[in-house]
């Protein structure tokens, strides 16, 4: 057995009771897992102040000095410990609310005591409340500088394994294993980065003597989780293209005849490129799992319907999975205006779908005469099974995530299906990398020609009267506008209140300009009937909620604006103002704001106003809320990060990357003496993931 995995029972200082609650609220169970229970941060006590040096508002400061006199006052809820506490150079008092009767008991008038704590004012005299204090010693006189601080829970405090406490085990802890600590990345990285060793990260990370031997332990410690997140992706998909054979899917005849007859545009270079890339992958013989990025109206389109022609033109079929319903509608309008074109058939398939219609779709999937089908979550189900699926488009939008993926390779076909993976917006690269490590990618990173860069303002509210002014005059012009708010997700009546408010004034402002009114309460079929009159330019004004996110394209529709602006996400803005700009005229996004924001909300609309470009938008969204609020991203498991920070830690991301590239590259099996240390501590990473699942289930 490995020392690592010796119950934590056993631990000197631990024993039965503690145990069971160190299992319980830490998910402690082995040495292993404490000697992993790092501190959050840590608390400098390397300086002591004196009495006379604090002032207001200083965080924590550790003194040095004796107590002269120790009372208790007060009675029932008011009862507290007061003891005064002098160094010479001035005097404080140390106030306890709580536990008086235990701190009475240990507190000596006289001894010299080391006392942390956070200065307070009241009653213009400085006071600490529950100050933590100990006896001084030569030991921790000597010892000070960097103290570990630990998370712990209240149950835990209530027995006494508060932050000192756990340090204290981890001291015995760092005794009994201090020799046992192994390196866990091979020699020649450590030697290129000038790493420390895995030992010296452990004890650094726990009990640093300096802030620079903290920031090496800590800078080891990120690159080498990071490390073996890539490495296991890498891994995965240099797997995959050893062991699942891909359909070659070579053939091109139909794609031919689209591009010859029926291509609605010339395809930009970047377009090209991408196909070009892909279809690559197609004919290979290997499955293709590829990552498509491009930013919003970039025309990911018509590239996933020309990957799908490419699978049809090799007897195989193709679908599209979207994360909503919505989402899965407006993919199927998209693709079916170009299926139309060729007389291919398409369907769609959703929650919604009816049985009567679900039966035929399935018979079609299995016989072979539906070549594409469309739809939401409802395509992975088990009943749905293809003659021979071919590709695979998955709208991702964060959602989906590397388990669900690999459901789909499971659909009975000749081969894995290919996948590829689009992004509704792009994502920053280092996001990518962790999300999307085990694919390859492919960036559309160039709009459409002619068209003209949106202009976007921040209005406030007070501005309205210049806003109606500027819809008139953009509607003499024969433009058309969509006003849009917010979905308040907690309360559809308030949602609706608030739209139908905003319509009310609006038709008070342009009384005899027709418009259009589109939410979610609509039946499907209302919805239909006045989106139609608005593409067709029947009516001028789209007052809607965000359904309109990803509705149907209006060319002749300039201008967005966008009520309670500041209620929306970046990327949630960037696509709605993805809606305008699609026609040869100067486009308009228009963000209106009460005056009172927030800080992350006034960053959000000022980076609306300086770009259109959705990487740098997704760059600042990242920094913004962190990896960890992406939607989706909890539970797709990579983000389980102790040490590094997808949002801050770009380049030792990308230096883990690049390190576990060559490794794989280098050693794809991993036989290489060099490489022990890595199948080692892989398995031992194995061990753990299935050890935790165990526990959860
Ligand atoms: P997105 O990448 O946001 O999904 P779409 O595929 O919906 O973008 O394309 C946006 C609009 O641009 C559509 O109206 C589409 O027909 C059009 N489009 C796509 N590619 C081109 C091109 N190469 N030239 C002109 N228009 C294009
Ligand atoms: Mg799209």
């Amino acid at each position: 057995m490995n020392y690592f995995d010796t119950k934590i029972e056993f631990l000197k200082g631990v024993g039965p009771q503690r145990s069971d609650l160190l299992n319980k609220e830490l998910d402690i169970f082995t040495f292993g897992d404490l000697l992993q229970h790092y501190p959050f941060r840590h608390e400098d006590r390397s300086k002591i102040y004196q009495i006379r040096e604090i002032h207001g508002d200083m965080p924590f400061v550790q003194l040095k000095g004796s107590i002269t006199n120790i009372e208790t006052l007060g009675e029932g809820r008011k009862k507290r410990l007061v003891a005064r506490f002098t160094d010479g150079s001035g005097a404080i008092e140390l106030i306890w609310f709580q536990g008086v009767n235990w701190v009475v008991k240990k507190l000596k008038p006289g001894v010299q005591y080391l006392v942390f704590g956070k200065p307070t004012f009241f009653n213009s005299r400085i006071n600490i409340t529950h100050p933590e204090y100990e006896v001084l010693t030569e030991a921790n006189e000597q010892n000070r500088g960097l103290q570990p601080v630990y998370s712990t829970t209240e149950k835990l405090k209530k027995k006494f394994l508060d932050s000192k406490a756990i340090a204290k085990l981890q001291i015995n802890l760092l005794k009994e294993v201090h020799d046992k600590i192994h390196e866990t990345l091979p020699s020649y990285l450590l030697e290129q980065y000038k790493f420390v060793s895995k030992r010296e990260a452990v004890i650094g990370a726990h009990f640093p003597k300096n802030t620079q031997i903290l920031q090496k332990a800590i800078a080891r410690l990120k690159f080498e989780e990071l490390f073996y997140v890539q490495l296991k992706l890498l891994q995965q998909k240099n797997n995959r293209t050893v062991r699942y054979r891909g359909q070659v899917l070579s053939r091109v005849p139909t794609l031919n005849e689209f591009y010859k007859k029926h291509l609605p545009f010339d395809l930009t270079d970047a377009q090209k490129r991408v196909i070009r890339e892909i279809y690559q992958d197609l004919k290979s013989g290997h499955q293709m799992n590829r990552l498509l990025q491009g930013d919003v109206g970039s025309g990911k389109t018509i590239v996933a319907f020309i990957c799908m022609l490419i699978a049809l033109d090799n007897e195989a079929q193709a679908c599209m999975m979207a994360p909503t319903e919505i989402l899965a509608d407006q993919h199927y309008q998209g693709l079916k205006e170009f299926a139309d074109l060729l007389g291919i058939s398409i369907a769609k398939l959703t929650g919604s779908t009816k049985s009567s219609e679900r039966k035929k779709i399935f018979a079609g999937l299995l016989s072979g005469e539906l070549k594409i089908i469309v739809g939401t979550h409802a395509l992975i189900e088990d009943t749905v099974d293809f003659q021979n699926l071919g590709l695979c488009v998955i709208d991702e939008q964060h959602r989906f995530g590397v388990a669900q993926r690999a459901k789909l390779w499971k659909k009975k076909s000749k081969a894995s299906p290919h996948i590829l993976v689009m992004t509704a917006t792009p994502i920053p690269r280092t996001l990518a990398m962790t999300l999307y490590g085990d694919l390859d990618v492919s960036i559309i990173d160039q709009l459409p020609a002619g068209r003209k860069p949106i202009q976007t303002m921040h209005w406030y509210d007070s501005q309205r009267l210049k806003l109606w002014g500027f819809i008139k005059e953009q509607i003499q012009l024969g433009r058309q506008v969509y006003i849009v708010y917010p979905l308040i997700e907690e309360s559809e009546t308030l949602d609706y209140k608030n739209l139908m408010d905003g319509y009310e004034s609006v038709d008070r402002a342009f009384p005899e300009i027709p418009k259009s009114v589109v939410h979610g309460k609509m039946k499907p079929q209302d919805k239909d009937f006045e989106m139609q009159r608005f593409v067709k330019g029947e009516t001028k004004i789209m007052v809607a909620t965000t359904v309109i996110e990803v509705g149907v394209n209006v060319p002749n529709a300039s201008v967005m604006v966008i009520e309670n602006a500041e209620k929306f996400g970046l990327a949630q803005l960037h696509q709605l103002r993805g809606r305008v700009g699609r026609g040869a005229e100067q486009s308009y996004c228009i963000l209106m704001t009460k005056y009172k924001l927030s800080k992350d909300g006034r960053v959000r609309l000022e980076t609306m106003v300086k770009t259109n470009n959705g990487f740098e938008i997704a760059d600042v969204d990242l920094k913004l809320r962190g990896p960890g609020d992406l939607s989706g991203t909890q539970q797709s498991g990579v983000l389980d990060l102790k040490f590094a920070d997808l949002a801050k830690d770009n380049q030792i991301i990308k230096e883990a990357r690049e390190a576990a590239q060559s490794v794989i590259k280098k050693d794809p099996d991993l036989q290489q003496n060099e490489h022990r240390v890595i199948t080692k501590q892989l398995s031992q990473l194995m061990k753990k993931g299935a050890a935790h699942w165990g526990r959860i289930s």
